[in-house]
């Protein structure tokens, strides 16, 4: 987070408003999804993390994997622990439920 404070106080306000605006269209989403993908790439396709408790996961050790999201947007999880992933889905309902009010 120090980092990230760090770059946006260094941005001027016309930087910022169009980040304002990339938040808001879900541009920076994507963006950080896609540079976490290169990353998870260039390590290995084994070596994944538990998004909940970030425990190494791998698709022989993972005890529950979930596939989630739009069709055109699918998104796939790995967790050791059936914790995590009700963790996890708890996580989601509030995001699901904040985006439909
Ligand atoms: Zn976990």
């Amino acid at each position: 987070m120090n980092k990230l404070i760090g770059i946006v106080n260094s941005l001027n306000y016309k930087e910022l408003k169009d980040i304002q605006k990339d938040l808001a269209e879900g541009n920076m989403g994507n963006l950080i999804k896609a540079r976490m993908e290169e990353i998870e790439k260039s390590r290995g396709y084994d070596e994944r993390i538990c998004p909940t408790c970030g425990n190494k996961v791998s698709e022989e050790t993972a005890k529950y994997i979930l596939t989630f999201g739009s069709s055109d947007f699918r998104k796939r999880a790995m967790f050791d622990e059936m914790d995590c992933l009700t963790f996890f889905i708890e996580k989601l309902k509030i995001q699901k439920k904040t985006i439909d009010e």
